[in-house]
């Protein structure tokens, strides 16, 4: 077997270039907002900030999330085998995306490690995975006794490169796992033309995409499974929770069955998938506890009546911001490919260029942009890395099924220069700063062009 799994066999790369980008147009806009704040002196050194005011908070609850809650607790129905909410919630979820099933799962974690279970990824198996992404990602493909396979990032939109994934692929290579990262969408077209060439599956980690569209297509949908998070920061939140989504009755019957200890599922005909009730306990498989309580599909259910128009919010904030930046020198808003037809923006994503900003480091720039009342975020940072892949490759247990030889190998593999360059040169706000009015936009980019224009004051002043 050794033999076998040491045997490599690259495939070249086809260079198809950046074409199909949708470049945002820099005109409309002039610097009239606000000249007089931005005239004055940073924050950081002391003067008055653009914005006192907070952003909006999150999550967003109202009476109808108080009752519903309520209602499981003086049920007594807890657990999602003796309530409904949960399975109303997966019904919901599945129309909502035009899926024909969804699962929900006790986190996004758990549904991508249960996805891979069903798409029988082990030891000895290859998963392409992008870099640029929270560690989950990469932590059930490992869970799995697989290894991740990092293919570089695409610094324009933050995305996996598509076009750098066939080099990636070897006869071992058996799951391509992209990643919608901050509700933009990763370059579809591309991922399925490969997928189809190799016999590869594809599992969609859309656990910041809720709602995002590839050419009309629900994120999650397009690829043969796709999980999603409910997690407190996620733009779908009940604390913790997640969900698998397709139209695959023998993956999901899978799913369904591994989340809930391994007891069997069948199809039903009403093209439901059912707990097979034949028996009192019939266990068809190796399972794992990974369900859903109640509490949370009833807030789910409640804050699903929300979701549509508070993406409508983000994405009209977010295309008026981009306007906005664009206007400013070294200021690089995350792209979206042409077949992404809707992005979720759970993040706002730009990429800060110092040469434009005195050489100031961005570090700085992001306290000086928290003391004008606009907190940011650096980002990810390499997970290549990081200890955790390190310290998991040296184990037992990857030392008995992979030879030192590939272990070398992957580490060689797993290099990622583009990805750590938009690793030191990310911005990022949270999806909430979207949700208020349009002139927080402007104070965004009030306070950028603040900290542009006495950059080199700041530089100066340490
Ligand atoms: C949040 C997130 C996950 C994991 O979801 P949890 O619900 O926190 O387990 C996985 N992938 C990405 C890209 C995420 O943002």
């Amino acid at each position: 077997m050794s033999k076998n799994l040491t045997r490599r066999h690259f495939v070249s790369t086809v260079s198809a270039g950046t074409a199909g980008m949708s470049l945002s147009a820099r005109s409309g806009f002039g610097s009239t907002v606000r000249s007089e704040s931005v005239d004055q002196e940073l924050a950081l050194l002391g003067g008055k900030p653009v914005r006192t005011k907070s952003f909006p908070s999150w999550p967003v609850i109202a009476e109808n999330d108080r009752k519903s809650w309520k209602q499981v607790l003086e049920s007594k129905n807890w657990f999602r085998s003796n309530g409904h909410y949960v399975t109303e919630f997966e019904e919901s979820w599945a129309r909502r995306l035009g899926a024909r099933f969804v699962v929900a799962t006790s986190s996004g974690t758990s549904a991508l490690y249960t996805s891979l279970f069903a798409l029988d990824i082990g030891p000895g198996d290859e998963v392409i995975v992008p870099p640029y992404t929270f560690v989950a990602t990469i932590n059930v493909v490992l869970l799995h006794h697989a290894l991740p396979v990092l293919v570089d990032s695409d610094r324009e939109t933050s995305q996996i490169d598509a076009n750098k994934i066939e080099a990636a692929i070897t006869d071992r290579t058996r799951c391509i796992l992209p990643v919608h990262l901050g509700g933009n969408v990763a370059e579809m077209d591309k991922i399925l033309e490969i997928s189809q060439k190799y016999k590869l599956s594809i599992l969609e980690d859309a656990c910041q995409a809720h709602l995002a569209e590839w050419r009309g297509k629900k994120a999650g949908t397009v690829g043969d499974l796709g999980c999603f998070s409910f997690q407190a920061s996620k733009n779908l939140n009940s604390g913790e929770g997640g969900a698998i989504a397709s139209n695959n009755a023998e993956l999901m019957k899978v799913c369904s069955s591994f989340h809930n200890a391994g007891r069997g599922y069948s199809l039903a005909a009403d093209g439901k998938l059912v707990r097979k009730r034949n028996t009192t306990f019939s266990y068809e498989r190796n399972g794992d506890n990974r369900r859903m309580t109640e509490f949370q599909g009833s807030l789910l259910l409640e804050q699903l009546t929300r979701l549509e128009e508070q993406a409508r919010t983000r994405e009209r904030n977010a295309q008026y911001l981009t306007r906005r930046l664009n206007e400013i020198p070294g200021i690089i808003p995350a792209r979206q490919y042409e077949g992404c037809t809707r992005n979720a923006y759970h993040l706002y994503m730009l990429r800060y260029d110092r040469s434009h900003f005195a050489n100031l480091p961005r570090s700085r720039f992001l306290e000086a942009l928290r003391a004008e009342g606009i907190p940011g975020s650096g980002g990810y940072r390499p997970l290549n890395k990081e200890p955790f892949l390190k310290h998991t490759l040296e184990s037992r247990a990857f030392r008995s099924i992979y030879s030192a030889k590939q272990l070398a190998e992957l580490e060689e593999r797993n290099h990622c220069p583009e990805n750590d360059k938009l690793c030191s040169e990310a911005v990022w706000f949270g999806q909430s700063k979207l949700l208020g009015p349009q002139s927080d936009m402007d104070d965004i980019a009030a306070a950028i062009r603040k900290i542009q224009k006495h950059a080199a004051v700041l530089v100066k002043a340490g």
